[in-house]
């Protein structure tokens, strides 16, 4: 029993109808469902036992559900709902994201314009913030992990997937080497890190929203680690020269190899390009 829930609790089928699959991930499926009581549409996120093979596996599941409980409630954290487990399955029910990932309304988009690109990312800040305020690191911020609400003109956006989250203390430092190549910090790579590791993520996905490519890349997870480590800028190419030396100063501020200088969220809200450009979230397109 991993959620050491009492007996008798409500299964996932007592409370919704569970339908069709809309996303996967590492230990299971994420699918649409419908609450049997509101007739709310919703997302459920089933990780299968089966693939929980450690100890530390069944903690990162039971640390998942604790921060999503902990950071739950802020406007840019994807509401859980209820969470049930049965034989094979540990289910996490949530508030439905029906606008997709951010990562498909990049690809769309090739890239964001300026106040586009401020407006989204003043949201990520504030979301990040709010969770390094409560001691939480998440780990895998990329633009697959932030969800929309919807694509039209009111859709919001929403951080998911804590599955690789943990708490920290002051001064703690973390040796586990994990995130998504694009997005990971050197120090990472390095295996002694803390939160600030999450603000060189958000860098990456800056420059991505900015350009439409990501600053560290190469054809093999080695050369992109490579590449990471040597942490040069590229803000020759284009559209470099057409977009504002505010812009590039934000980017400069978190893309900072010196983890202990690099930009807290709690500074970079007050960033002059975010103050400035980072009014109106507008996704569509
Ligand atoms: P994993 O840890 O396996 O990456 P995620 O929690 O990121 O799992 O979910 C995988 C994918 O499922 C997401 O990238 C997204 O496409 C989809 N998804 C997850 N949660 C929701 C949600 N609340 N609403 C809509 N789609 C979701
Ligand atoms: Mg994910």
């Amino acid at each position: 029993n991993i959620l050491g829930k009492p007996p008798g609790e409500p299964r996932l089928e007592d409370g919704y109808v569970v339908d069709k699959q809309i996303g996967k991930g590492a230990f299971g499926v994420v699918r649409l469902a419908r609450c049997r009581a509101t007739g709310e549409p919703v997302a459920v996120k089933s990780i299968s036992k089966a693939k929980l093979v450690c100890k530390e596996d069944v903690k990162d599941v039971q640390a998942e559900v604790a921060i999503m409980n902990l950071v739950g409630g802020h406007a840019h954290v994807v509401t859980l709902l209820s969470t049930h487990e049965d034989k094979d399955y540990v289910h996490i029910a949530m508030e439905l994201c029906a606008g997709g990932e951010l990562f498909d309304s990049i690809v769309e988009a090739g890239n964001f314009s300026e106040k586009k690109a401020a407006g989204v990312f003043r949201r990520m800040v504030e979301v990040v913030n709010h969770c390094h305020e409560l001691g939480v690191v998440h780990r895998d911020l990329k633009p697959e992990n932030f969800l929309l609400t919807n694509k039209g003109p009111d859709g919001e956006l929403k951080l998911t997937d804590f599955g690789l989250g943990v708490f920290f203390k002051p001064g703690e430092r973390f040796r586990d080497l994990v995130g998504s190549p694009y997005y990971v910090a050197p120090e990472v790579l390095r295996k002694n890190y803390s939160h600030q590791a999450d603000m060189w993520s958000l860098g990456v996905i800056l420059y991505i929203l900015l350009s439409g490519l990501p600053p560290f890349w190469g054809d093999t997870e080695d050369q992109i680690f490579k590449m990471v480590l040597k942490g040069q800028l590229d803000f020759k190419s284009e559209p470099w020269p057409r977009i504002s030396d505010a812009a590039k100063d934000c980017v400069r501020r978190l893309l900072d190899m010196d983890a202990g200088r690099r930009a807290s969220a709690e500074q970079i809200l007050k960033h002059d390009w975010l103050v400035k450009e980072g009014v109106a979230l507008d996704i569509s397109l």
